[in-house]
This record gives C-alpha cells, sequence and structure tokens, in this order.
C-alpha cells in the first residue's frame, strides 16, 4: 500500500497513548496524524503536553503535533481511543456520528448490543454488528468498535482454544494486575509497594460480563451470550506491567492433559491466516516450565502480542488450571485496537 490511513489518537498523553504512538511508528499501514487530550495538553505541541514515559524516545514525528479536543473533526481518517470511561461515551459517539471509525479501549461502549468486543483470533465474525450499529445510530461511515478490558483479553484468548475444542462450562479466575494498568500516575506508591491491593474497582463485574459477549455466538444481528459460569477476582500488585490470571475451567467434555495442552499451545485464527502486521504468528505460547509465566521474563513474548500460558495441571475441584499472562497495555489495549483496526481494513470496514 503507497498511501497510509491517518489516525487520530484521543487520550494520546496517557499510558496507552503513548503506547499507540510506540507501536504506530513505522506501522505498513497507519500514520500518526491527530492528537487529542484533556483541555490541561489542548493547544500545546505534544511534546510539551507529555512526560513520555516508554522506553526509547518519543518518536520525532508526534513531537510537533499539536494536542487538540477529543471532538470531531479531526484531521483523520478513523481513531484510537484511549480516553477515560466517563469522557469516552459521548465523546466517541460523536465521531463515529461525524463519519469517523472509532476503535476503541474504554469501557463506555464495551456491552452495547450492538457494538463489537473484539478479539479477531476468538471472535472475528463479531464485526458484522456493525451492520445494525450503523442502521440503528444513522452512522454513515462511522461506527464503534471496542478491545476488552486488559485481563479479560487474556483470559479470553486463553479459554477460546478449550471452548471451541471441549467446551467450557465454568472459569474460576484470580487476577494479580499491573500498576500501569491503572493509568498514570495510578496507584500511590504507598499503597502499592510492599503491597497486593484486592480490589479493582468495577474489574471483576467487567471480566465476568465481558467474556460472555467475547465467547458468545452472533445470531439474527445480535450476540448471544456463551452459557459458561465466571466468577472473577481481582489484585493489583507491584509489577509495573503484564496481568497475569490463575485460572480453572471446567470442560463440556473429557480432554487429556495432552489434549488441553495441544489446544493452547496449537491455537491460530483468522489474523495469522491474514498475516495481519500485528498478529503475533503465535498467539498462545505454553512454557513447560515449572515457574512460568511471570511478568518480567514473559510480558513482551510475541512483541507483546501473544499471552503466554504455563503451569497447566489437573485440578482437584475444576477439571484443568493454568496461569496465564499478557502485556495489558499492548495485547491488553493498544496492540488490541491495533489489530482490531487492522482486522477491519482487511475486512473493508476502514477505507480511505
Ligand atoms: P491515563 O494514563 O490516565 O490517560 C488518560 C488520557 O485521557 C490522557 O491522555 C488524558 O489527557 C486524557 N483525558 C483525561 N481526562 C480527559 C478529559 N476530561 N477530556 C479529554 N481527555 C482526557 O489512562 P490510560 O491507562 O491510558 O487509560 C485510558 C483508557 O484506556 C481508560 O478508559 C482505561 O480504562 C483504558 N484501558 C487502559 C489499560 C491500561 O493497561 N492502562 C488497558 C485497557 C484499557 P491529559 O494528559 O491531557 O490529562
Amino acid at each position: 500500500m503507497s498511501e497510509k490511513f491517518k489516525v487520530g489518537i484521543l487520550g494520546a498523553t496517557g499510558v496507552v497513548g503513548q503506547r499507540f504512538i510506540q507501536l504506530l511508528e513505522n506501522h505498513p499501514q497507519f500514520e500518526v496524524a491527530a492528537l487529542a487530550a484533556s483541555d490541561r495538553s489542548q493547544g500545546k505541541a505534544y511534546a510539551e503536553a507529555c512526560v513520555w514515559r516508554l522506553p526509547g524516545e518519543m518518536p520525532e514525528r508526534v513531537k510537533r503535533i499539536v494536542v487538540q479536543p477529543p471532538a470531531p473533526p479531526l484531521d483523520c481518517d478513523f481513531v484510537f481511543s484511549s480516553l477515560p470511561g466517563e469522557v469516552a461515551k459521548d465523546a466517541e459517539e460523536s465521531f463515529a456520528k461525524a463519519g469517523y471509525p472509532v476503535i476503541s479501549n474504554s469501557s463506555s461502549h464495551r456491552m452495547d448490543a450492538d457494538v463489537p468486543l473484539l478479539i479477531p483470533e476468538v471472535n472475528h465474525e463479531h464485526i458484522a454488528l456493525i451492520d445494525a450499529q450503523r442502521t440503528a445510530h444513522g452512522y454513515d461511515r462511522g461506527f464503534i468498535v471496542t478491545n476488552p478490558n486488559c485481563s479479560a483479553i487474556v483470559i479470553v484468548l486463553a479459554l477460546a482454544p478449550l471452548q471451541a475444542r471441549y467446551g467450557v462450562t465454568s472459569c474460576v479466575v484470580t487476577t494479580m494486575q499491573a500498576l500501569s494498568g491503572a493509568g498514570y500516575p495510578g496507584v500511590a506508591s504507598l499503597d502499592a509497594a510492599d503491597n497486593v491491593v484486592p480490589f479493582i474497582g468495577g474489574e471483576e463485574e467487567k471480566i465476568e460480563a465481558e467474556t460472555l459477549k467475547l465467547l458468545g455466538q452472533l445470531g439474527n444481528g445480535r450476540i448471544e451470550d456463551a452459557e459458561m459460569l465466571v466468577s472473577a477476582q481481582c489484585n493489583r500488585v507491584n509489577v509495573s506491567d503484564g496481568h497475569t490470571a490463575s485460572v480453572r475451567v471446567k470442560l463440556s467434555q473429557p480432554a487429556s492433559l495432552d489434549q488441553v495442552r495441544d489446544a493452547l499451545g496449537s491455537f491460530t485464527s483468522l489474523p495469522q491466516e491474514l498475516k495481519l502486521h500485528s498478529a503475533p504468528a503465535r498467539p498462545i505460547i505454553v512454557r513447560d516450565e515449572i515457574d512460568r509465566p511471570q511478568p518480567r521474563l514473559d510480558r513482551d513474548a510475541g512483541n507483546g502480542m501473544s499471552i503466554t500460558i504455563g503451569r497447566i495441571a489437573r485440578d482437584n475441584v475444576l477439571d484443568y488450571r493454568f496461569v496465564a499472562l499478557g502485556h495489558n497495555t499492548i495485547r491488553g489495549a493498544a496492540g488490541a485496537a491495533i489489530l482490531n483496526a487492522e482486522l477491519l481494513l482487511a475486512r473493508g470496514y476502514i477505507r480511505l
């Protein structure tokens, strides 16, 4: 492709916004053209508005872009949104109404009946909801697509191959979530150091609800939730990046330990077939060492787009248990949204 799509980023100065900018540098199909954030940042050059907190330099091409309000018009073909939920709701709707595809990280629209909650490896067929959404809201070119909560995406990537082969009837999950999941400055250092905080507002409800929608079936223009029981408990732990989930599952059909391991480790899907730019060759990496996965060692697997699963074992209460880990601001946020955009482009929903 000779001409790249011009991309706007809403919430460009935040933890996820900076990841978008980092991941989009040298992207073959997309280039950052417009940036938006709060009135604290508006009117300033990005280099002045943003304290860059990722390793490496702020990309040269964004430094002089002047930060604008998160409202249309922006000089771009579509927008990525990483706005706080309470701001995202109206802002994203106004962009969709103004004709912009909105590829969002925020939770505001995830559970809307006509908004795809998308993991391209898991439920790519859900993008057909866009047609119903456009009709219902009178959107012409615009629409809203969301990626899931940063823990839900790790859990559901792990459940999807088991659900497809054997069915999953119950899932009990305990998360250990990184500090960067709370944005910047996030959790106060005196709360984080030497500590585990057993509460993350709204997180358990999001994981429980989003899992059922993500693994649900599309029929008659709507999603039928997966028939599965999900129970989640979430903890904030003193880790910079990388969410870990201890998962126990009950399957509908019997499967051996080898079969479970094979279902997870051999999993590939449409993004790998289409060779989408951000799709990891292996969405799930299974590790057999007794003490993996670990955030520091495994969060960057597949450029942060693979999840890593280890400790697969039979469980005394449910059928199997394992530990899954993924990078919360890459696979759980900016990378997930970019992969969604690549799929939407491949499927003709994003056009020049
Ligand atoms: P963050 O670091 O706090 O960044 C928030 C961004 O939104 C900043 O660019 C900020 O701009 C902007 N903003 C704040 N209030 C605004 C307002 N009233 N109007 C316009 N812009 C405003 O948060 P984050 O971690 O990047 O999270 C962003 C979104 O992604 C949230 O909805 C979050 O739930 C979701 N998410 C986060 C993660 C993660 O791992 N962090 C993962 C998945 C999803 P200023 O700098 O100008 O204040």
